[in-house]
């Protein structure tokens, strides 16, 4: 059964749901009947059509959660008159290996590191909105940066995260002991690192905002050997979804609920807005019961 799949659901002229069809491993239908239904069928990051009509600025990006959250849930609650919102929120990030696909760990960035594009020139504040910072990575060349950082900062990474080490283990991580020689690993212009990396030891020593309105004072000066990482930016999952009251029951336009369809988690509107920038860490599927007024 984990791996069946329901395909369609079943309901009477009340709009109260009866039953859903399922179509098990082996291929053989099944339909089973129901007095409730409660969606738990997550978001649509898995269908690229519903992404590309509703977060078109993701079309093209990197879906990087399970596959199978194709946007069933929200569908067949609207089919049955459910409200939904907030359809153009998601989850992003600026920084997955690529093409390793794992997650580079942000307190990288937080402890002294800074991002660079395939010219090697800073684009952004590298912390100024986790979740936002896939839009600007994926905005230039070939849709890649580089995460740099130095030995320091990725030991001490490595003591509290299960994704740098899995980066350590797939060889994402280049060295270099100067910067020119870690240009050279990454194939990047030679120069321009040295540059970048000059501009924020005066904005730190000078306890001033560098270009992009992010001061240094907190984290230490890089030091050799020097780390890379080449990233992408990606859409984690969504967050709009199925309007719910305060009872978890998907709720209509006029906000009168549905006899019995329920929804929680990635299904249901979360509390993010309407942009990539309204996410909240560890809010994701934090579904949020609208007011009992339209
Ligand atoms: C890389 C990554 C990092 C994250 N980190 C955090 C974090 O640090 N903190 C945090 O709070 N959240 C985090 N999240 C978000 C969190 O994982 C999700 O919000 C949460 O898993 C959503 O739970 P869910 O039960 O709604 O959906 P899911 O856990 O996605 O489960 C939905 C399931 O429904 C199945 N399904 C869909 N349609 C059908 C169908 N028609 N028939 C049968 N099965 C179906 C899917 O296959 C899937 O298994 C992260 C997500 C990602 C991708």
């Amino acid at each position: 059964m984990t791996e069946a799949r329901v395909t369609d659901f079943y309901a009477d002229k009340n709009d109260c749901v009866v039953g859903v069809r399922i179509r098990c491993p082996d291929r053989s239908i099944e339909h089973v009947g129901c007095e409730t239904l409660v969606l738990a069928t997550c978001g649509f990051g898995g269908n690229n059509e519903m992404i590309t009509t509703l977060i078109p600025e993701m079309s093209d990006a990197r879906y990087f959660c399970h596959e199978g959250n194709r946007g069933d849930g929200i569908l067949w609650g609207k089919a049955l008159g459910g409200a939904v919102g907030d359809m153009s929120a998601y989850q992003g990030l600026g920084t997955l290996a690529v093409p390793h696909q794992i997650v580079v760990p942000h307190p990288l960035l937080i402890e002294g590191g800074f991002l660079v594009n395939i010219e090697e020139r800073r684009f952004a504040h590298e912390l100024s909105n986790i979740s936002g910072m896939c839009v600007p990575v994926l905005a230039q060349a070939q849709g890649l940066a580089w995460v740099v950082s130095d030995e320091c900062l990725n030991r001490d990474s490595l003591e509290h995260s299960v994704d740098q080490r899995k980066l350590e283990e797939v060889g994402a991580i280049r060295r270099g002991n100067s910067w020119a020689a870690l240009e050279r690993v990454c194939n990047l212009p030679l120069g321009s690192l040295r540059r970048e990396n000059d501009e924020i030891g005066a904005a730190r020593a000078g306890n001033y905002a560098d270009r992009f309105g992010r001061r240094h004072e907190g984290p230490a000066a890089l030091k050799s050997p020097f780390c890379a990482v080449r990233v992408t930016g990606a859409i984690f999952h969504t967050q709009g979804g199925l309007l719910i009251d305060g009872n978890a029951q998907v709720i209509r336009d006029d906000r009168s609920p549905l006899p019995n369809l329920y929804a929680g988690g990635g299904v249901a509107r979360s509390i993010s807005g309407k942009r990539v920038t309204g996410y909240l860490p560890g809010a994701s599927d934090f579904a949020w019961p609208s007011p009992s007024e339209p």
